[in-house]
């Protein structure tokens, strides 16, 4: 192997300092299309966990001290800093997270710098009410800030998904300490340092990067931390709703899916299938809302497989840092093995593969785009999340089956319809077990409005009001008016 040595190291950031970890060890971050080594990245302890932790408490008063209006100024200067240096964040990434480019610079960075102005705005509006429950006492609410918030971010959406947690949290008065995922840390670290730049005081927003099972764990069992938001698997959401129980921790948490997208014989079949191409290969099929289980009625069955399969081979597959690559690689080798081995088991489970299935190259961490047809609801391809570019297409009667269908897994992250029966579009739309539902659309997001799930998809919502109420605590006031 090269000399790690050689490569740039990022320490962790901590009360507006580089802190080197406490145990002196480095991770080594690998680019996901070449293999190559890109950095050494500081692995925390639960020493610096303790230090990251007491350094947030610390920061809340004098971040709170500051006037609403001038912490909005600090935010809406902190986005502006996100756009004047969106070509570098962009490219670090792509490369760190083996994202196309022009995908980066369409969503994943403008995403951020939309969500950090848009909470902006909020600063100055998060308000009580008075509530006139007695005549002779006035009785009012004040929003307080939650305190310390430990933020988990998984590697998919590194940036993006950072910021819908950042951007609510500093709105609302909270410092935090943010974990991104071991394997994408670098936008995190640049994002850090932007902050202080914007004027965001040392210790309000610290980036502890290392191990989940280790720092991860530190943060979700620390007393001083009040808010856990998490962003991953079920199988860590689970352990850390347990470990978040011993100080009765807040917790919001955004899961997985296994989202169905369901196309009815009416619907305009092209425009069905652009959609549902791009929703279920866009980032490699690494998307927790993902429409990985197509649902076609059987009239146009055939036809949307043969479609589908038409757009899967003309993804063009390859370097991330090229403007006209389309798909990269996944994300690690560990998450190769299991979409590879997906594969395995959906053509063990009799289903038809028509298309991909197969690694590319031996270097990089490239799988094709793979379509699944003749696909049975009860298959362990159709209910267990893959994240993946692996699309599994169930036929189905009605709509009766389709709900049936759509509604029948553990999860209930989002879901589509495509008809032009504008009746049904909003019966389905009622009837789908989903956080979201897109009707002849799919895969938008926008900071605006809610975003989350129920079941193994977690609980809670991110975005627009709802995450102001999240990383707020109402605080009742009674003043007696009797002399
Ligand atoms: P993951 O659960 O393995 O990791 C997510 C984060 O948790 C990482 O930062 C990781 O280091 C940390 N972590 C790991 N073990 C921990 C522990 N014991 N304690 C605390 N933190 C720990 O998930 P991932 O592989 O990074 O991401 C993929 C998963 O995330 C998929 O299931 C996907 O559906 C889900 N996801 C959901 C959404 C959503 O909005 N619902 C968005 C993106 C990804």
């Amino acid at each position: 192997m090269e000399n790690n040595t050689d490569l740039k190291r990022y320490d962790l950031l901590i009360g507006g300092e580089s802190v080197p970890p406490g145990g002196g060890e480095y991770s080594v971050d690998l680019d996901p299309a070449t293999e190559a080594p890109i950095a050494r990245i500081a692995q925390g302890t639960s020493a610096d966990v303790d230090r990251a932790v007491q350094v947030a408490r610390g920061a809340l008063k004098p971040w709170n001290a500051i006037r609403a209006a001038e912490r909005g100024r600090i935010l809406m200067r902190f986005s502006e800093l996100l756009r004047a240096n969106q070509d570098e964040l962009a490219a670090v990434e792509s490369l760190d997270a083996g994202k196309p480019i022009a995908g980066v610079q369409r969503q994943d960075v403008p995403a951020a710098i939309d969500t950090l102005a848009y909470y902006a705005g909020w600063c100055d509006k998060i308000n009580g009410q008075v509530v006139p429950a007695r005549p002779d006492a006035l009785t009012y609410t004040v929003r307080e800030p939650v305190g310390v918030v430990a933020a988990i971010v998984p590697w998919n959406f590194p940036l993006m998904i950072g910021m819908w947690k950042i951007a609510p949290a500093l709105a609302c008065g909270c410092t935090l300490i943010v974990k991104p995922a071991e394997i994408t840390p670098l936008s995190a670290l640049m994002i850090g340092r932007l902050a202080l730049e914007a004027g965001v005081p040392p210790g309000v927003l610290n980036i502890v990067t290392g191990k989940g099972s280790v720092v991860g764990d530190a943060l979700v069992a620390h007393p001083g931390i009040d808010k856990v938001t998490f962003t991953g698997s079920p199988s860590v959401g689970r352990g850390i709703l347990q470990g978040a129980a011993g100080n009765f921790k807040r917790v919001t948490l955004e899961l997985g899916g296994k989202s169905a997208n369901v196309i009815f014989a009416d619907a305009n079949l092209d425009n069905a299938v652009r959609a549902t191409a791009s929703g279920i290969f866009f980032n490699a099929g690494q998307v927790c809302s993902a429409g990985s289980r197509v649902l076609v009625q059987r009239e146009v069955y055939d036809q949307a497989v043969e479609l589908l399969a038409q757009r899967a081979q003309a993804i063009k597959l390859g370097d991330p840092s090229q403007r006209e690559t389309a798909m990269g690689p996944l994300i690690s080798a560990r998450q190769m093995k299991t979409v590879l081995d997906y594969v395995d088991i959906g053509k063990g489970e009799g289903a038809s593969l028509v298309t991909g299935g197969r690694r590319v190259g031996d270097r990089g961490f490239f799988v094709e785009p793979t379509v699944f047809a003749n696909v049975e609801h009860e298959m362990r391809i159709s209910q267990e999340e893959i994240f993946g570019p692996v699309a599994s297409v169930i036929p189905f009667d009605d709509e009766a089956d389709a709900l049936r269908i759509a509604n029948g897994t553990a999860y209930s992250l989002a879901a589509g319809v495509w008809s032009a029966d504008i009746g049904r579009v909003h019966r389905m739309a009622s009837e789908l077990r989903a956080g979201t539902v897109w009707v002849n659309t799919y895969g938008y997001t926008d900071v605006r409005l809610p975003w989350g799930g129920s079941g193994d998809s977690g609980f809670g919502r991110e975005h627009g009001d709802v995450a102001i109420q999240n990383f707020t605590e109402p605080k009742s006031v009674w003043v007696s008016l009797t002399p």
